[in-house]
């Protein structure tokens, strides 16, 4: 009887354990995490803060009973080190668990910029359950807010971060809000649909210091401007956990390295999800690619290996699809120009619809777009299934909308 042992009961943590179980009914199964609630969604985070759900709407399994019936045992606990000759791990209590097959699903973390000033009480991050009521504590409606940095994670929480009349602003270090994400014109659009919603945004611009002044934060920015705010967000990035993987062999870059079965390059170790730097569809080239939909293949395809089943993920596709205050924008694949490759654009700043195709050859290989939601299925379509466009590229040159045309015309064929 297998015993595997899954670190990390976010999605990719709980997907690979149910998988597990339904791959080996004997196998022992143990999740462990090291958050105090249930398993839960960080992407659901949003809608608490905007009193949308509860706390337990957050939950990645609704039913009390769920894991005791799938025989998964949770374990609360943070793992502190893997001994791969003994198969063994340690937890900060100083316990040790042996394992047969392991999965390493921790996600990542919030940085801390070396800023004076970022350790104050009233600046926060946005990742965490803890997080979300740290906020909803110390914030109160109408209250002033800088959102330090305007990435993916800093766009999908704009929306709960100036409800309840609060004053946002937003400084972002990068010419650009997404920057990336989104081309200049993309990002721009963002950026005024943002200011016509009320938010300050301030691109280009670094906080360079925080200090307490009374109730309130005086935050400097590099170019001499200095603002009073009652809380400071933290949203300028996250890194992989993978410190308590140091010595034990498992090769990692900016995440853990992992093949297209999901095993690191220690024979038993697998990884999935956030914390994982997988082959990225269509380059071949290792990407963190930290979105929930991709968490949760990546864990399917680790567990069914680690039952002995092999699978294979054809690479890591890098898209995501954004809510801006309610503004819908896409990237796909390598949306940024490749070398060699020809573009198309469809542009219309009066109704914030924007649509850039990027093809390789006659082979559409990203995207971006805002607006245009009716494409996305098909721009997804045309670019993971590699689909050779023939004589409807230059169709698609001249006129980017014919999106549907082309895959109804090359795709279904294909496919
Ligand atoms: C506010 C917010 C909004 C988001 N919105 C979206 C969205 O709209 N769409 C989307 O696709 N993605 C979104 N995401 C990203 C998405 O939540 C992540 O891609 C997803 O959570 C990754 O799942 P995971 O299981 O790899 O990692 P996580 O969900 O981070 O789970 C990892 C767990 O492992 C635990 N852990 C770490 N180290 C240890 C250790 N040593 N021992 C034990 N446990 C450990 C962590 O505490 C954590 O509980 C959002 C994220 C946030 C924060």
């Amino acid at each position: 009887m297998l015993r595997h042992v899954i670190i990390g009961n976010g999605p990719a943590g709980v997907v690979a354990a149910e998988t597990l179980r339904r791959a080996d009914p004997q196998a022992e199964i143990t999740l462990i995490g090291d958050e105090a609630e249930p398993p839960y969604s960080r992407m659901a985070i949003p809608y608490l803060l905007t009193g949308k759900i509860g706390e337990a709407g957050t939950y990645l399994r609704k039913d009390d009973g769920h894991f005791a019936r799938l025989r998964i045992t949770l374990l609360h606990g943070r793992v502190t080190a893997i001994d791969s000759g003994r198969r063994t791990l340690a937890l900060a209590d100083g316990s040790v668990l042996a394992w047969d097959r392991v999965l390493v699903a921790t996600g990542s973390h919030p940085v801390r910029p070396p800023i004076p000033g970022i350790d104050l009480p009233r600046v926060l991050s946005c990742w965490t359950l803890a997080d979300a009521r740290a906020i909803a504590a110390s914030i109160a409606p109408g209250a002033r807010v800088l959102q330090m940095g305007a990435g993916f994670i800093g766009c999908i929480i704009l929306e709960s971060l100036a409800a309840q009349g609060r004053q946002l602003s937003v400084v972002e270090m990068g010419d650009r809000m997404v920057p990336r994400m989104m081309d200049e014109v993309a990002g721009g659009m963002i950026r005024r649909w943002c200011e016509g919603k009320g938010v300050r945004v301030r691109t280009g611009r670094r906080v360079v210091a925080i200090v307490q002044a009374g109730d309130a934060l005086l935050v400097s920015l590099d170019d001499g401007e200095a603002l009073e705010v009652d809380a400071l967000i933290n949203a300028t990035g996250v890194k992989p956990n993978i410190e308590f993987l140091a010595g034990c062999g498992v090769v990692v870059d900016t995440g853990v390295l992992v093949d297209a079965a999901m095993q690191t390059s220690v024979a038993g170790i697998f990884a999935a999800g956030d914390v994982a730097e997988a082959i990225e569809f269509g380059t071949g080239r290792r990407v963190v690619n930290a979105i929930q939909p991709d968490a949760v293949e990546q864990a399917r395809v680790a567990a069914l290996n680690m039952a002995g089943q092999p699978a294979t993920l054809p690479g890591t596709f890098v898209f995501n699809v954004l809510d801006t205050l309610g503004l819908i924008s896409a990237s796909f694949g390598q949306w940024h120009d490749a070398a060699g490759c020809e573009t198309a654009h469809l542009l219309d700043e009066a109704r914030y619809r924007y649509l850039r195709l990027v093809f390789n050859g006659d082979r559409l290989v990203g995207a971006n777009s805002i607006g245009h939601t009716e494409h996305l299925g098909v721009l997804r379509g045309l670019i993971q299934g590699r689909v050779r466009l023939g004589e409807w590229q230059a169709r698609l040159l001249a006129n980017p909308t014919l999106l549907s045309e082309a895959y109804l015309a090359r795709g279904l064929a294909a496919a």
